[in-house]
Protein backbone atom coordinates (compact mmCIF):
# COMPACT_ATOMS: atom_id res chain seq x y z
CA UNK A 1 0.00 0.00 0.00
CA UNK A 2 1.29 3.33 -1.18
CA UNK A 3 0.27 6.04 1.34
CA UNK A 4 0.54 9.96 0.28
CA UNK A 5 0.15 12.46 3.06
CA UNK A 6 -1.63 15.53 1.71
CA UNK A 7 -0.99 15.13 -1.74
CA UNK A 8 -3.01 16.18 -4.53
CA UNK A 9 -5.09 18.88 -1.88
CA UNK A 10 -6.39 15.45 0.01
CA UNK A 11 -5.63 14.17 3.57
CA UNK A 12 -4.71 11.12 2.31
CA UNK A 13 -4.72 9.30 -1.16
CA UNK A 14 -3.83 5.40 -0.34
CA UNK A 15 -3.40 3.24 -3.59
CA UNK A 16 -2.30 -0.69 -3.53
CA UNK A 17 -2.35 -3.49 -6.40
CA UNK A 18 -2.68 -6.67 -6.00
CA UNK A 19 -1.60 -8.86 -8.69
CA UNK A 20 -2.80 -12.16 -7.24
CA UNK A 21 -6.30 -10.84 -8.15
CA UNK A 22 -5.98 -7.98 -10.07
CA UNK A 23 -7.25 -5.67 -7.56
CA UNK A 24 -5.86 -1.71 -8.34
CA UNK A 25 -7.77 0.51 -5.61
CA UNK A 26 -7.33 4.22 -5.14
CA UNK A 27 -8.86 6.03 -1.57
CA UNK A 28 -9.27 9.47 -1.43
CA UNK A 29 -9.64 11.05 2.13
CA UNK A 30 -10.37 14.48 1.35
CA UNK A 31 -10.92 15.50 4.86
CA UNK A 32 -11.84 14.39 8.35
CA UNK A 33 -12.18 17.76 9.60
CA UNK A 34 -15.49 16.71 11.05
CA UNK A 35 -15.34 13.30 11.35
CA UNK A 36 -14.21 9.60 9.70
CA UNK A 37 -14.00 9.61 5.86
CA UNK A 38 -17.09 8.40 4.39
CA UNK A 39 -17.75 7.77 0.65
CA UNK A 40 -19.03 4.75 -1.41
CA UNK A 41 -16.42 2.32 -3.77
CA UNK A 42 -16.96 3.05 -7.08
CA UNK A 43 -16.17 -0.30 -9.23
CA UNK A 44 -15.78 0.93 -13.05
CA UNK A 45 -12.85 0.64 -16.23
CA UNK A 46 -10.98 3.79 -15.82
CA UNK A 47 -8.91 4.37 -19.24
CA UNK A 48 -5.68 5.27 -16.86
CA UNK A 49 -4.90 5.33 -13.32
CA UNK A 50 -4.64 9.28 -13.57
CA UNK A 51 -8.58 9.41 -14.86
CA UNK A 52 -8.78 7.08 -11.74
CA UNK A 53 -7.18 9.55 -9.18
CA UNK A 54 -8.74 12.95 -10.77
CA UNK A 55 -12.10 11.13 -9.95
CA UNK A 56 -11.78 9.25 -6.47
CA UNK A 57 -10.15 13.17 -5.63
CA UNK A 58 -13.21 14.69 -7.03
CA UNK A 59 -15.66 12.32 -5.29
CA UNK A 60 -13.59 12.56 -2.39
CA UNK A 61 -14.22 16.54 -2.17
CA UNK A 62 -18.11 16.07 -2.84
CA UNK A 63 -18.74 14.01 0.07
CA UNK A 64 -17.05 16.93 2.12
CA UNK A 65 -19.16 19.30 1.06
CA UNK A 66 -22.08 16.68 1.01
CA UNK A 67 -21.79 15.55 4.87
CA UNK A 68 -20.96 19.23 5.82
CA UNK A 69 -24.17 20.60 4.96
CA UNK A 70 -26.44 18.30 6.14
CA UNK A 71 -24.79 17.84 9.35
CA UNK A 72 -23.23 14.88 9.44
CA UNK A 73 -20.35 14.09 11.95
CA UNK A 74 -18.38 12.61 9.02
CA UNK A 75 -15.71 13.53 7.06
CA UNK A 76 -15.31 13.34 2.25
CA UNK A 77 -13.68 9.91 1.05
CA UNK A 78 -14.21 7.84 -1.73
CA UNK A 79 -12.77 5.05 -3.26
CA UNK A 80 -12.07 3.35 -6.72
CA UNK A 81 -11.56 0.24 -7.98
CA UNK A 82 -9.94 0.35 -11.57
CA UNK A 83 -11.61 -2.30 -13.59
CA UNK A 84 -14.90 -3.84 -15.03
CA UNK A 85 -16.85 -5.57 -12.17
CA UNK A 86 -18.61 -7.92 -14.75
CA UNK A 87 -15.43 -9.69 -15.43
CA UNK A 88 -12.87 -8.59 -12.62
CA UNK A 89 -14.88 -8.65 -9.63
CA UNK A 90 -14.07 -11.52 -7.34
CA UNK A 91 -14.28 -12.59 -3.64
CA UNK A 92 -10.67 -12.73 -3.48
CA UNK A 93 -10.58 -9.33 -5.21
CA UNK A 94 -13.00 -8.37 -2.33
CA UNK A 95 -11.16 -9.55 0.54
CA UNK A 96 -8.25 -7.35 -0.67
CA UNK A 97 -9.90 -4.72 -0.88
CA UNK A 98 -11.23 -5.45 2.20
CA UNK A 99 -7.60 -5.81 3.80
CA UNK A 100 -6.77 -2.39 2.39
CA UNK A 101 -9.60 -0.73 3.63
CA UNK A 102 -8.74 -2.36 6.75
CA UNK A 103 -5.50 -0.98 6.68
CA UNK A 104 -6.33 2.49 6.72
CA UNK A 105 -7.65 1.98 10.37
CA UNK A 106 -11.23 3.84 10.00
CA UNK A 107 -10.18 6.91 8.89
CA UNK A 108 -11.82 5.99 5.53
CA UNK A 109 -15.61 4.03 5.56
CA UNK A 110 -16.70 2.40 2.30
CA UNK A 111 -20.27 2.37 1.27
CA UNK A 112 -21.92 1.14 -2.11
CA UNK A 113 -21.64 3.27 -5.28
CA UNK A 114 -21.63 2.78 -8.98
CA UNK A 115 -20.69 -0.52 -9.92
CA UNK A 116 -20.44 -2.52 -6.00
CA UNK A 117 -23.63 -4.32 -4.57
CA UNK A 118 -24.99 -4.63 -1.42
CA UNK A 119 -24.20 -7.88 -1.39
CA UNK A 120 -20.73 -6.56 -1.97
CA UNK A 121 -20.86 -4.24 1.31
CA UNK A 122 -22.16 -7.67 3.22
CA UNK A 123 -19.00 -9.43 2.02
CA UNK A 124 -16.80 -6.93 2.85
CA UNK A 125 -18.00 -6.70 6.54
CA UNK A 126 -16.51 -9.85 6.67
CA UNK A 127 -13.45 -9.11 6.36
CA UNK A 128 -13.44 -4.94 7.95
CA UNK A 129 -16.00 -3.25 9.94
CA UNK A 130 -15.17 -0.16 8.11
CA UNK A 131 -17.80 -0.89 5.78
CA UNK A 132 -21.80 0.92 6.18
CA UNK A 133 -24.94 0.51 4.18
CA UNK A 134 -25.03 -3.33 4.57
CA UNK A 135 -27.71 -4.90 4.39
CA UNK A 136 -30.23 -5.10 7.16
CA UNK A 137 -29.70 -8.69 7.37
CA UNK A 138 -26.07 -7.56 8.14
CA UNK A 139 -26.78 -5.21 10.91
CA UNK A 140 -26.60 -2.19 8.53
CA UNK A 141 -29.09 0.15 7.41
CA UNK A 142 -29.92 -1.46 3.96
CA UNK A 143 -30.67 0.05 0.51
CA UNK A 144 -30.61 4.08 0.84
CA UNK A 145 -32.81 4.78 -1.85
CA UNK A 146 -35.65 4.75 0.07
CA UNK A 147 -34.09 7.51 2.79
CA UNK A 148 -32.92 9.45 -0.33
CA UNK A 149 -36.13 9.58 -2.05
CA UNK A 150 -37.98 11.00 1.63
CA UNK A 151 -35.23 13.72 1.51
CA UNK A 152 -35.76 14.74 -2.03
CA UNK A 153 -39.58 14.83 -1.09
CA UNK A 154 -38.98 17.42 2.12
CA UNK A 155 -36.50 19.49 -0.09
CA UNK A 156 -39.54 19.55 -2.21
CA UNK A 157 -42.17 21.02 0.48
CA UNK A 158 -38.88 23.66 1.29
CA UNK A 159 -39.16 24.80 -2.55
CA UNK A 160 -43.00 24.80 -2.40
CA UNK A 161 -42.63 26.64 0.72
CA UNK A 162 -40.12 29.33 -0.74
CA UNK A 163 -41.89 29.81 -4.14
CA UNK A 164 -45.40 29.91 -3.06
CA UNK A 165 -45.43 30.21 0.83
CA UNK A 166 -46.79 27.12 1.83
CA UNK A 167 -45.17 23.66 1.79
CA UNK A 168 -47.56 21.67 0.57
CA UNK A 169 -47.40 20.17 -2.39
CA UNK A 170 -51.22 19.23 -3.58
CA UNK A 171 -52.03 19.91 -6.75
CA UNK A 172 -48.44 21.13 -7.39
CA UNK A 173 -47.42 19.57 -11.02
CA UNK A 174 -44.01 17.81 -10.92
CA UNK A 175 -42.15 16.01 -13.63
CA UNK A 176 -39.85 13.27 -12.77
CA UNK A 177 -37.40 12.42 -15.11
CA UNK A 178 -36.27 8.62 -13.98
CA UNK A 179 -38.04 6.41 -12.43
CA UNK A 180 -35.30 4.31 -10.93
CA UNK A 181 -35.41 3.24 -6.79
CA UNK A 182 -35.22 7.28 -6.26
CA UNK A 183 -37.34 8.32 -8.56
CA UNK A 184 -39.43 5.55 -8.51
CA UNK A 185 -40.08 6.13 -4.68
CA UNK A 186 -40.41 9.87 -5.04
CA UNK A 187 -43.27 9.47 -7.50
CA UNK A 188 -45.11 7.40 -4.52
CA UNK A 189 -45.02 10.11 -2.05
CA UNK A 190 -45.85 12.96 -4.33
CA UNK A 191 -48.88 10.77 -5.38
CA UNK A 192 -49.86 10.55 -1.72
CA UNK A 193 -49.30 14.20 -1.48
CA UNK A 194 -51.81 14.76 -4.00
CA UNK A 195 -49.58 16.41 -6.63
CA UNK A 196 -50.03 15.61 -10.37
CA UNK A 197 -47.08 13.88 -12.31
CA UNK A 198 -45.47 13.40 -15.17
CA UNK A 199 -43.12 10.73 -15.57
CA UNK A 200 -40.26 9.92 -18.01
CA UNK A 201 -37.80 7.18 -18.02
CA UNK A 202 -35.34 5.59 -21.12
CA UNK A 203 -37.14 1.97 -19.78
CA UNK A 204 -40.53 3.04 -21.37
CA UNK A 205 -42.08 -0.11 -19.57
CA UNK A 206 -41.01 1.06 -16.22
CA UNK A 207 -42.25 4.76 -16.85
CA UNK A 208 -45.90 3.62 -17.64
CA UNK A 209 -45.68 1.25 -15.33
CA UNK A 210 -44.98 4.03 -12.82
CA UNK A 211 -47.69 6.20 -14.75
CA UNK A 212 -50.08 3.49 -14.16
CA UNK A 213 -50.01 2.61 -10.68
CA UNK A 214 -49.77 6.30 -9.51
CA UNK A 215 -52.03 8.11 -11.78
CA UNK A 216 -49.46 9.59 -13.33
CA UNK A 217 -48.90 10.46 -17.28
CA UNK A 218 -45.06 9.18 -18.80
CA UNK A 219 -43.53 11.30 -21.69
CA UNK A 220 -41.20 10.55 -23.80
CA UNK A 221 -37.28 10.40 -21.82
CA UNK A 222 -36.23 12.93 -23.69
CA UNK A 223 -39.02 15.65 -23.33
CA UNK A 224 -39.25 15.55 -19.81
CA UNK A 225 -37.16 18.83 -18.65
CA UNK A 226 -39.37 20.93 -21.47
CA UNK A 227 -42.55 19.73 -19.63
CA UNK A 228 -44.82 22.64 -18.22
CA UNK A 229 -44.82 22.09 -14.51
CA UNK A 230 -43.80 23.62 -11.07
CA UNK A 231 -40.79 21.46 -9.94
CA UNK A 232 -38.56 19.55 -12.64
CA UNK A 233 -37.10 16.63 -10.46
CA UNK A 234 -33.71 15.12 -12.36
CA UNK A 235 -33.30 11.82 -10.87
CA UNK A 236 -31.43 9.85 -13.62
CA UNK A 237 -28.05 11.25 -14.53
CA UNK A 238 -26.42 14.11 -14.06
CA UNK A 239 -24.88 17.02 -16.47
CA UNK A 240 -28.74 17.41 -17.45
CA UNK A 241 -28.97 21.48 -17.09
CA UNK A 242 -26.65 22.92 -19.62
CA UNK A 243 -26.84 25.62 -22.30
CA UNK A 244 -28.56 23.59 -24.16
CA UNK A 245 -31.53 22.24 -21.75
CA UNK A 246 -31.76 25.03 -19.73
CA UNK A 247 -33.43 27.29 -22.12
CA UNK A 248 -36.46 24.58 -22.24
CA UNK A 249 -36.92 24.73 -19.32
CA UNK A 250 -41.02 25.43 -18.45
CA UNK A 251 -40.51 24.69 -15.18
CA UNK A 252 -40.68 27.07 -11.68
CA UNK A 253 -37.92 25.39 -9.91
CA UNK A 254 -35.36 22.38 -10.41
CA UNK A 255 -35.16 19.61 -7.34
CA UNK A 256 -34.05 16.07 -7.73
CA UNK A 257 -31.97 13.18 -6.55
CA UNK A 258 -29.73 13.17 -9.92
CA UNK A 259 -25.89 13.83 -8.53
CA UNK A 260 -24.14 17.19 -10.42
CA UNK A 261 -27.13 18.21 -12.09
CA UNK A 262 -25.25 21.33 -13.36
CA UNK A 263 -23.06 20.47 -16.57
CA UNK A 264 -20.93 23.36 -15.75
CA UNK A 265 -20.66 26.32 -12.77
CA UNK A 266 -22.38 28.68 -15.18
CA UNK A 267 -25.31 26.84 -15.24
CA UNK A 268 -26.26 27.40 -11.76
CA UNK A 269 -25.97 31.35 -12.97
CA UNK A 270 -27.52 30.23 -16.20
CA UNK A 271 -31.03 28.93 -13.97
CA UNK A 272 -31.10 31.95 -11.95
CA UNK A 273 -31.28 34.22 -14.89
CA UNK A 274 -33.98 32.51 -16.39
CA UNK A 275 -35.58 32.53 -12.92
CA UNK A 276 -35.73 28.84 -11.94
CA UNK A 277 -35.31 28.39 -8.22
CA UNK A 278 -32.46 25.77 -8.22
CA UNK A 279 -32.35 23.57 -5.11
CA UNK A 280 -28.60 22.32 -5.24
CA UNK A 281 -28.69 18.92 -5.72
CA UNK A 282 -26.18 17.31 -3.07
CA UNK A 283 -28.38 19.15 -0.21
CA UNK A 284 -31.75 17.63 -2.02
CA UNK A 285 -30.09 13.49 -2.36
CA UNK A 286 -28.34 13.97 1.12
CA UNK A 287 -30.91 11.53 2.92
CA UNK A 288 -29.05 8.38 2.29
CA UNK A 289 -25.98 9.79 3.64
CA UNK A 290 -28.03 11.07 6.38
CA UNK A 291 -29.34 7.02 6.77
CA UNK A 292 -26.00 6.09 7.15
CA UNK A 293 -24.92 8.65 9.46
CA UNK A 294 -27.75 7.17 11.56
CA UNK A 295 -26.19 3.48 11.51
CA UNK A 296 -22.81 4.91 13.15
CA UNK A 297 -24.20 6.23 15.99
CA UNK A 298 -24.46 4.95 19.30
CA UNK A 299 -27.20 2.24 19.43
CA UNK A 300 -26.66 1.26 15.66
CA UNK A 301 -29.24 1.69 13.00
CA UNK A 302 -32.89 3.16 13.81
CA UNK A 303 -35.19 4.02 11.02
CA UNK A 304 -37.38 6.42 12.65
CA UNK A 305 -34.33 8.33 14.10
CA UNK A 306 -32.90 8.33 10.62
CA UNK A 307 -36.11 9.92 9.02
CA UNK A 308 -36.87 12.50 11.34
CA UNK A 309 -33.20 13.59 10.60
CA UNK A 310 -33.48 13.32 6.94
CA UNK A 311 -36.69 15.73 7.13
CA UNK A 312 -34.06 18.30 8.02
CA UNK A 313 -32.95 18.27 4.77
CA UNK A 314 -36.03 20.98 4.13
CA UNK A 315 -34.60 23.23 6.90
CA UNK A 316 -31.03 23.16 5.17
CA UNK A 317 -32.54 24.13 1.90
CA UNK A 318 -34.19 27.10 3.44
CA UNK A 319 -30.88 27.88 5.06
CA UNK A 320 -29.55 28.02 2.00
CA UNK A 321 -31.99 30.08 0.06
CA UNK A 322 -31.75 32.29 2.64
CA UNK A 323 -27.80 32.47 2.44
CA UNK A 324 -28.57 33.17 -1.21
CA UNK A 325 -30.71 35.92 -0.46
CA UNK A 326 -28.43 38.09 2.08
CA UNK A 327 -25.26 37.31 -0.47
CA UNK A 328 -26.79 37.92 -3.69
CA UNK A 329 -25.10 34.28 -4.75
CA UNK A 330 -27.41 31.36 -6.77
CA UNK A 331 -28.55 28.77 -4.36
CA UNK A 332 -25.75 26.53 -5.47
CA UNK A 333 -22.71 28.84 -4.14
CA UNK A 334 -24.71 29.32 -1.35
CA UNK A 335 -24.94 25.53 -0.58
CA UNK A 336 -21.02 25.21 -0.70
CA UNK A 337 -19.99 28.83 1.47
CA UNK A 338 -22.81 26.71 4.36
CA UNK A 339 -20.80 23.60 3.54
CA UNK A 340 -17.66 25.64 3.63
CA UNK A 341 -18.75 27.72 6.96
CA UNK A 342 -19.43 24.48 8.55
CA UNK A 343 -16.15 23.16 8.41
CA UNK A 344 -14.44 26.63 9.32
CA UNK A 345 -16.46 26.34 12.19
CA UNK A 346 -15.02 22.49 12.89
CA UNK A 347 -11.66 22.95 11.93
CA UNK A 348 -9.86 25.13 15.14
CA UNK A 349 -10.96 22.11 17.18
CA UNK A 350 -10.31 19.27 15.39
CA UNK A 351 -6.86 20.41 13.54
CA UNK A 352 -5.14 22.70 16.35
CA UNK A 353 -2.35 24.61 14.62
P1 LIG B 1 -31.42 3.87 -10.65
O1 LIG B 1 -30.43 3.29 -11.59
O2 LIG B 1 -32.22 2.95 -9.78
O3 LIG B 1 -32.47 4.78 -11.45
C1 LIG B 1 -32.12 5.63 -12.48
C2 LIG B 1 -33.26 5.57 -13.50
O4 LIG B 1 -33.03 6.54 -14.51
C3 LIG B 1 -33.38 4.22 -14.19
O5 LIG B 1 -34.73 3.79 -14.15
C4 LIG B 1 -32.92 4.52 -15.62
O6 LIG B 1 -33.56 3.70 -16.59
C5 LIG B 1 -33.32 5.96 -15.78
N1 LIG B 1 -32.60 6.72 -16.78
C6 LIG B 1 -31.31 6.58 -17.20
N2 LIG B 1 -31.03 7.49 -18.15
C7 LIG B 1 -32.14 8.26 -18.32
C8 LIG B 1 -32.46 9.36 -19.12
N3 LIG B 1 -31.56 9.89 -19.97
N4 LIG B 1 -33.71 9.89 -19.03
C9 LIG B 1 -34.62 9.36 -18.17
N5 LIG B 1 -34.37 8.29 -17.40
C10 LIG B 1 -33.14 7.75 -17.45
O7 LIG B 1 -30.61 4.92 -9.79
P2 LIG B 1 -31.06 5.61 -8.42
O8 LIG B 1 -30.40 4.90 -7.29
O9 LIG B 1 -32.52 5.84 -8.41
O10 LIG B 1 -30.28 7.01 -8.54
C11 LIG B 1 -30.70 8.02 -9.43
C12 LIG B 1 -29.75 9.20 -9.37
O11 LIG B 1 -29.67 9.69 -8.03
C13 LIG B 1 -28.31 8.89 -9.76
O12 LIG B 1 -27.76 10.05 -10.37
C14 LIG B 1 -27.62 8.66 -8.43
O13 LIG B 1 -26.23 8.93 -8.50
C15 LIG B 1 -28.32 9.69 -7.58
N6 LIG B 1 -28.33 9.37 -6.14
C16 LIG B 1 -28.87 8.21 -5.70
C17 LIG B 1 -28.87 7.94 -4.34
C18 LIG B 1 -29.48 6.67 -3.80
O14 LIG B 1 -29.69 6.58 -2.59
N7 LIG B 1 -29.79 5.68 -4.64
C19 LIG B 1 -28.32 8.87 -3.44
C20 LIG B 1 -27.78 10.06 -3.93
C21 LIG B 1 -27.79 10.30 -5.29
Amino acid sequence: MLELVGSHGAELVAMTADPDTGLRAIVAIDSTVLGPSLGGTRFRPFATEEEALTDVLRLARGMTYKHAVCGNALGGGKAVIIGDPATLRSDALLRAYGAFVDRLGGRYLTAEDVGTTQADMDFLRTVTPFVTGASEAAGGSGDPSPATAWGVFHAMRAVAERLWGDPSLEGRHVAVSGVGKVGGALVRHLAEAGARLTVADVRAGAAAAVAAGWGATAVPAPAIHTVDCDIFSPCALGAVLDEATIPELRCAAVCGCANNQLATDADGERLAARGVLYAPDYVVNAGGVINIAVELEAGGYDRDRAWARIERIGDTLRDVFEIADRDGVTPAVAADRLARARLDTARPAAQPS
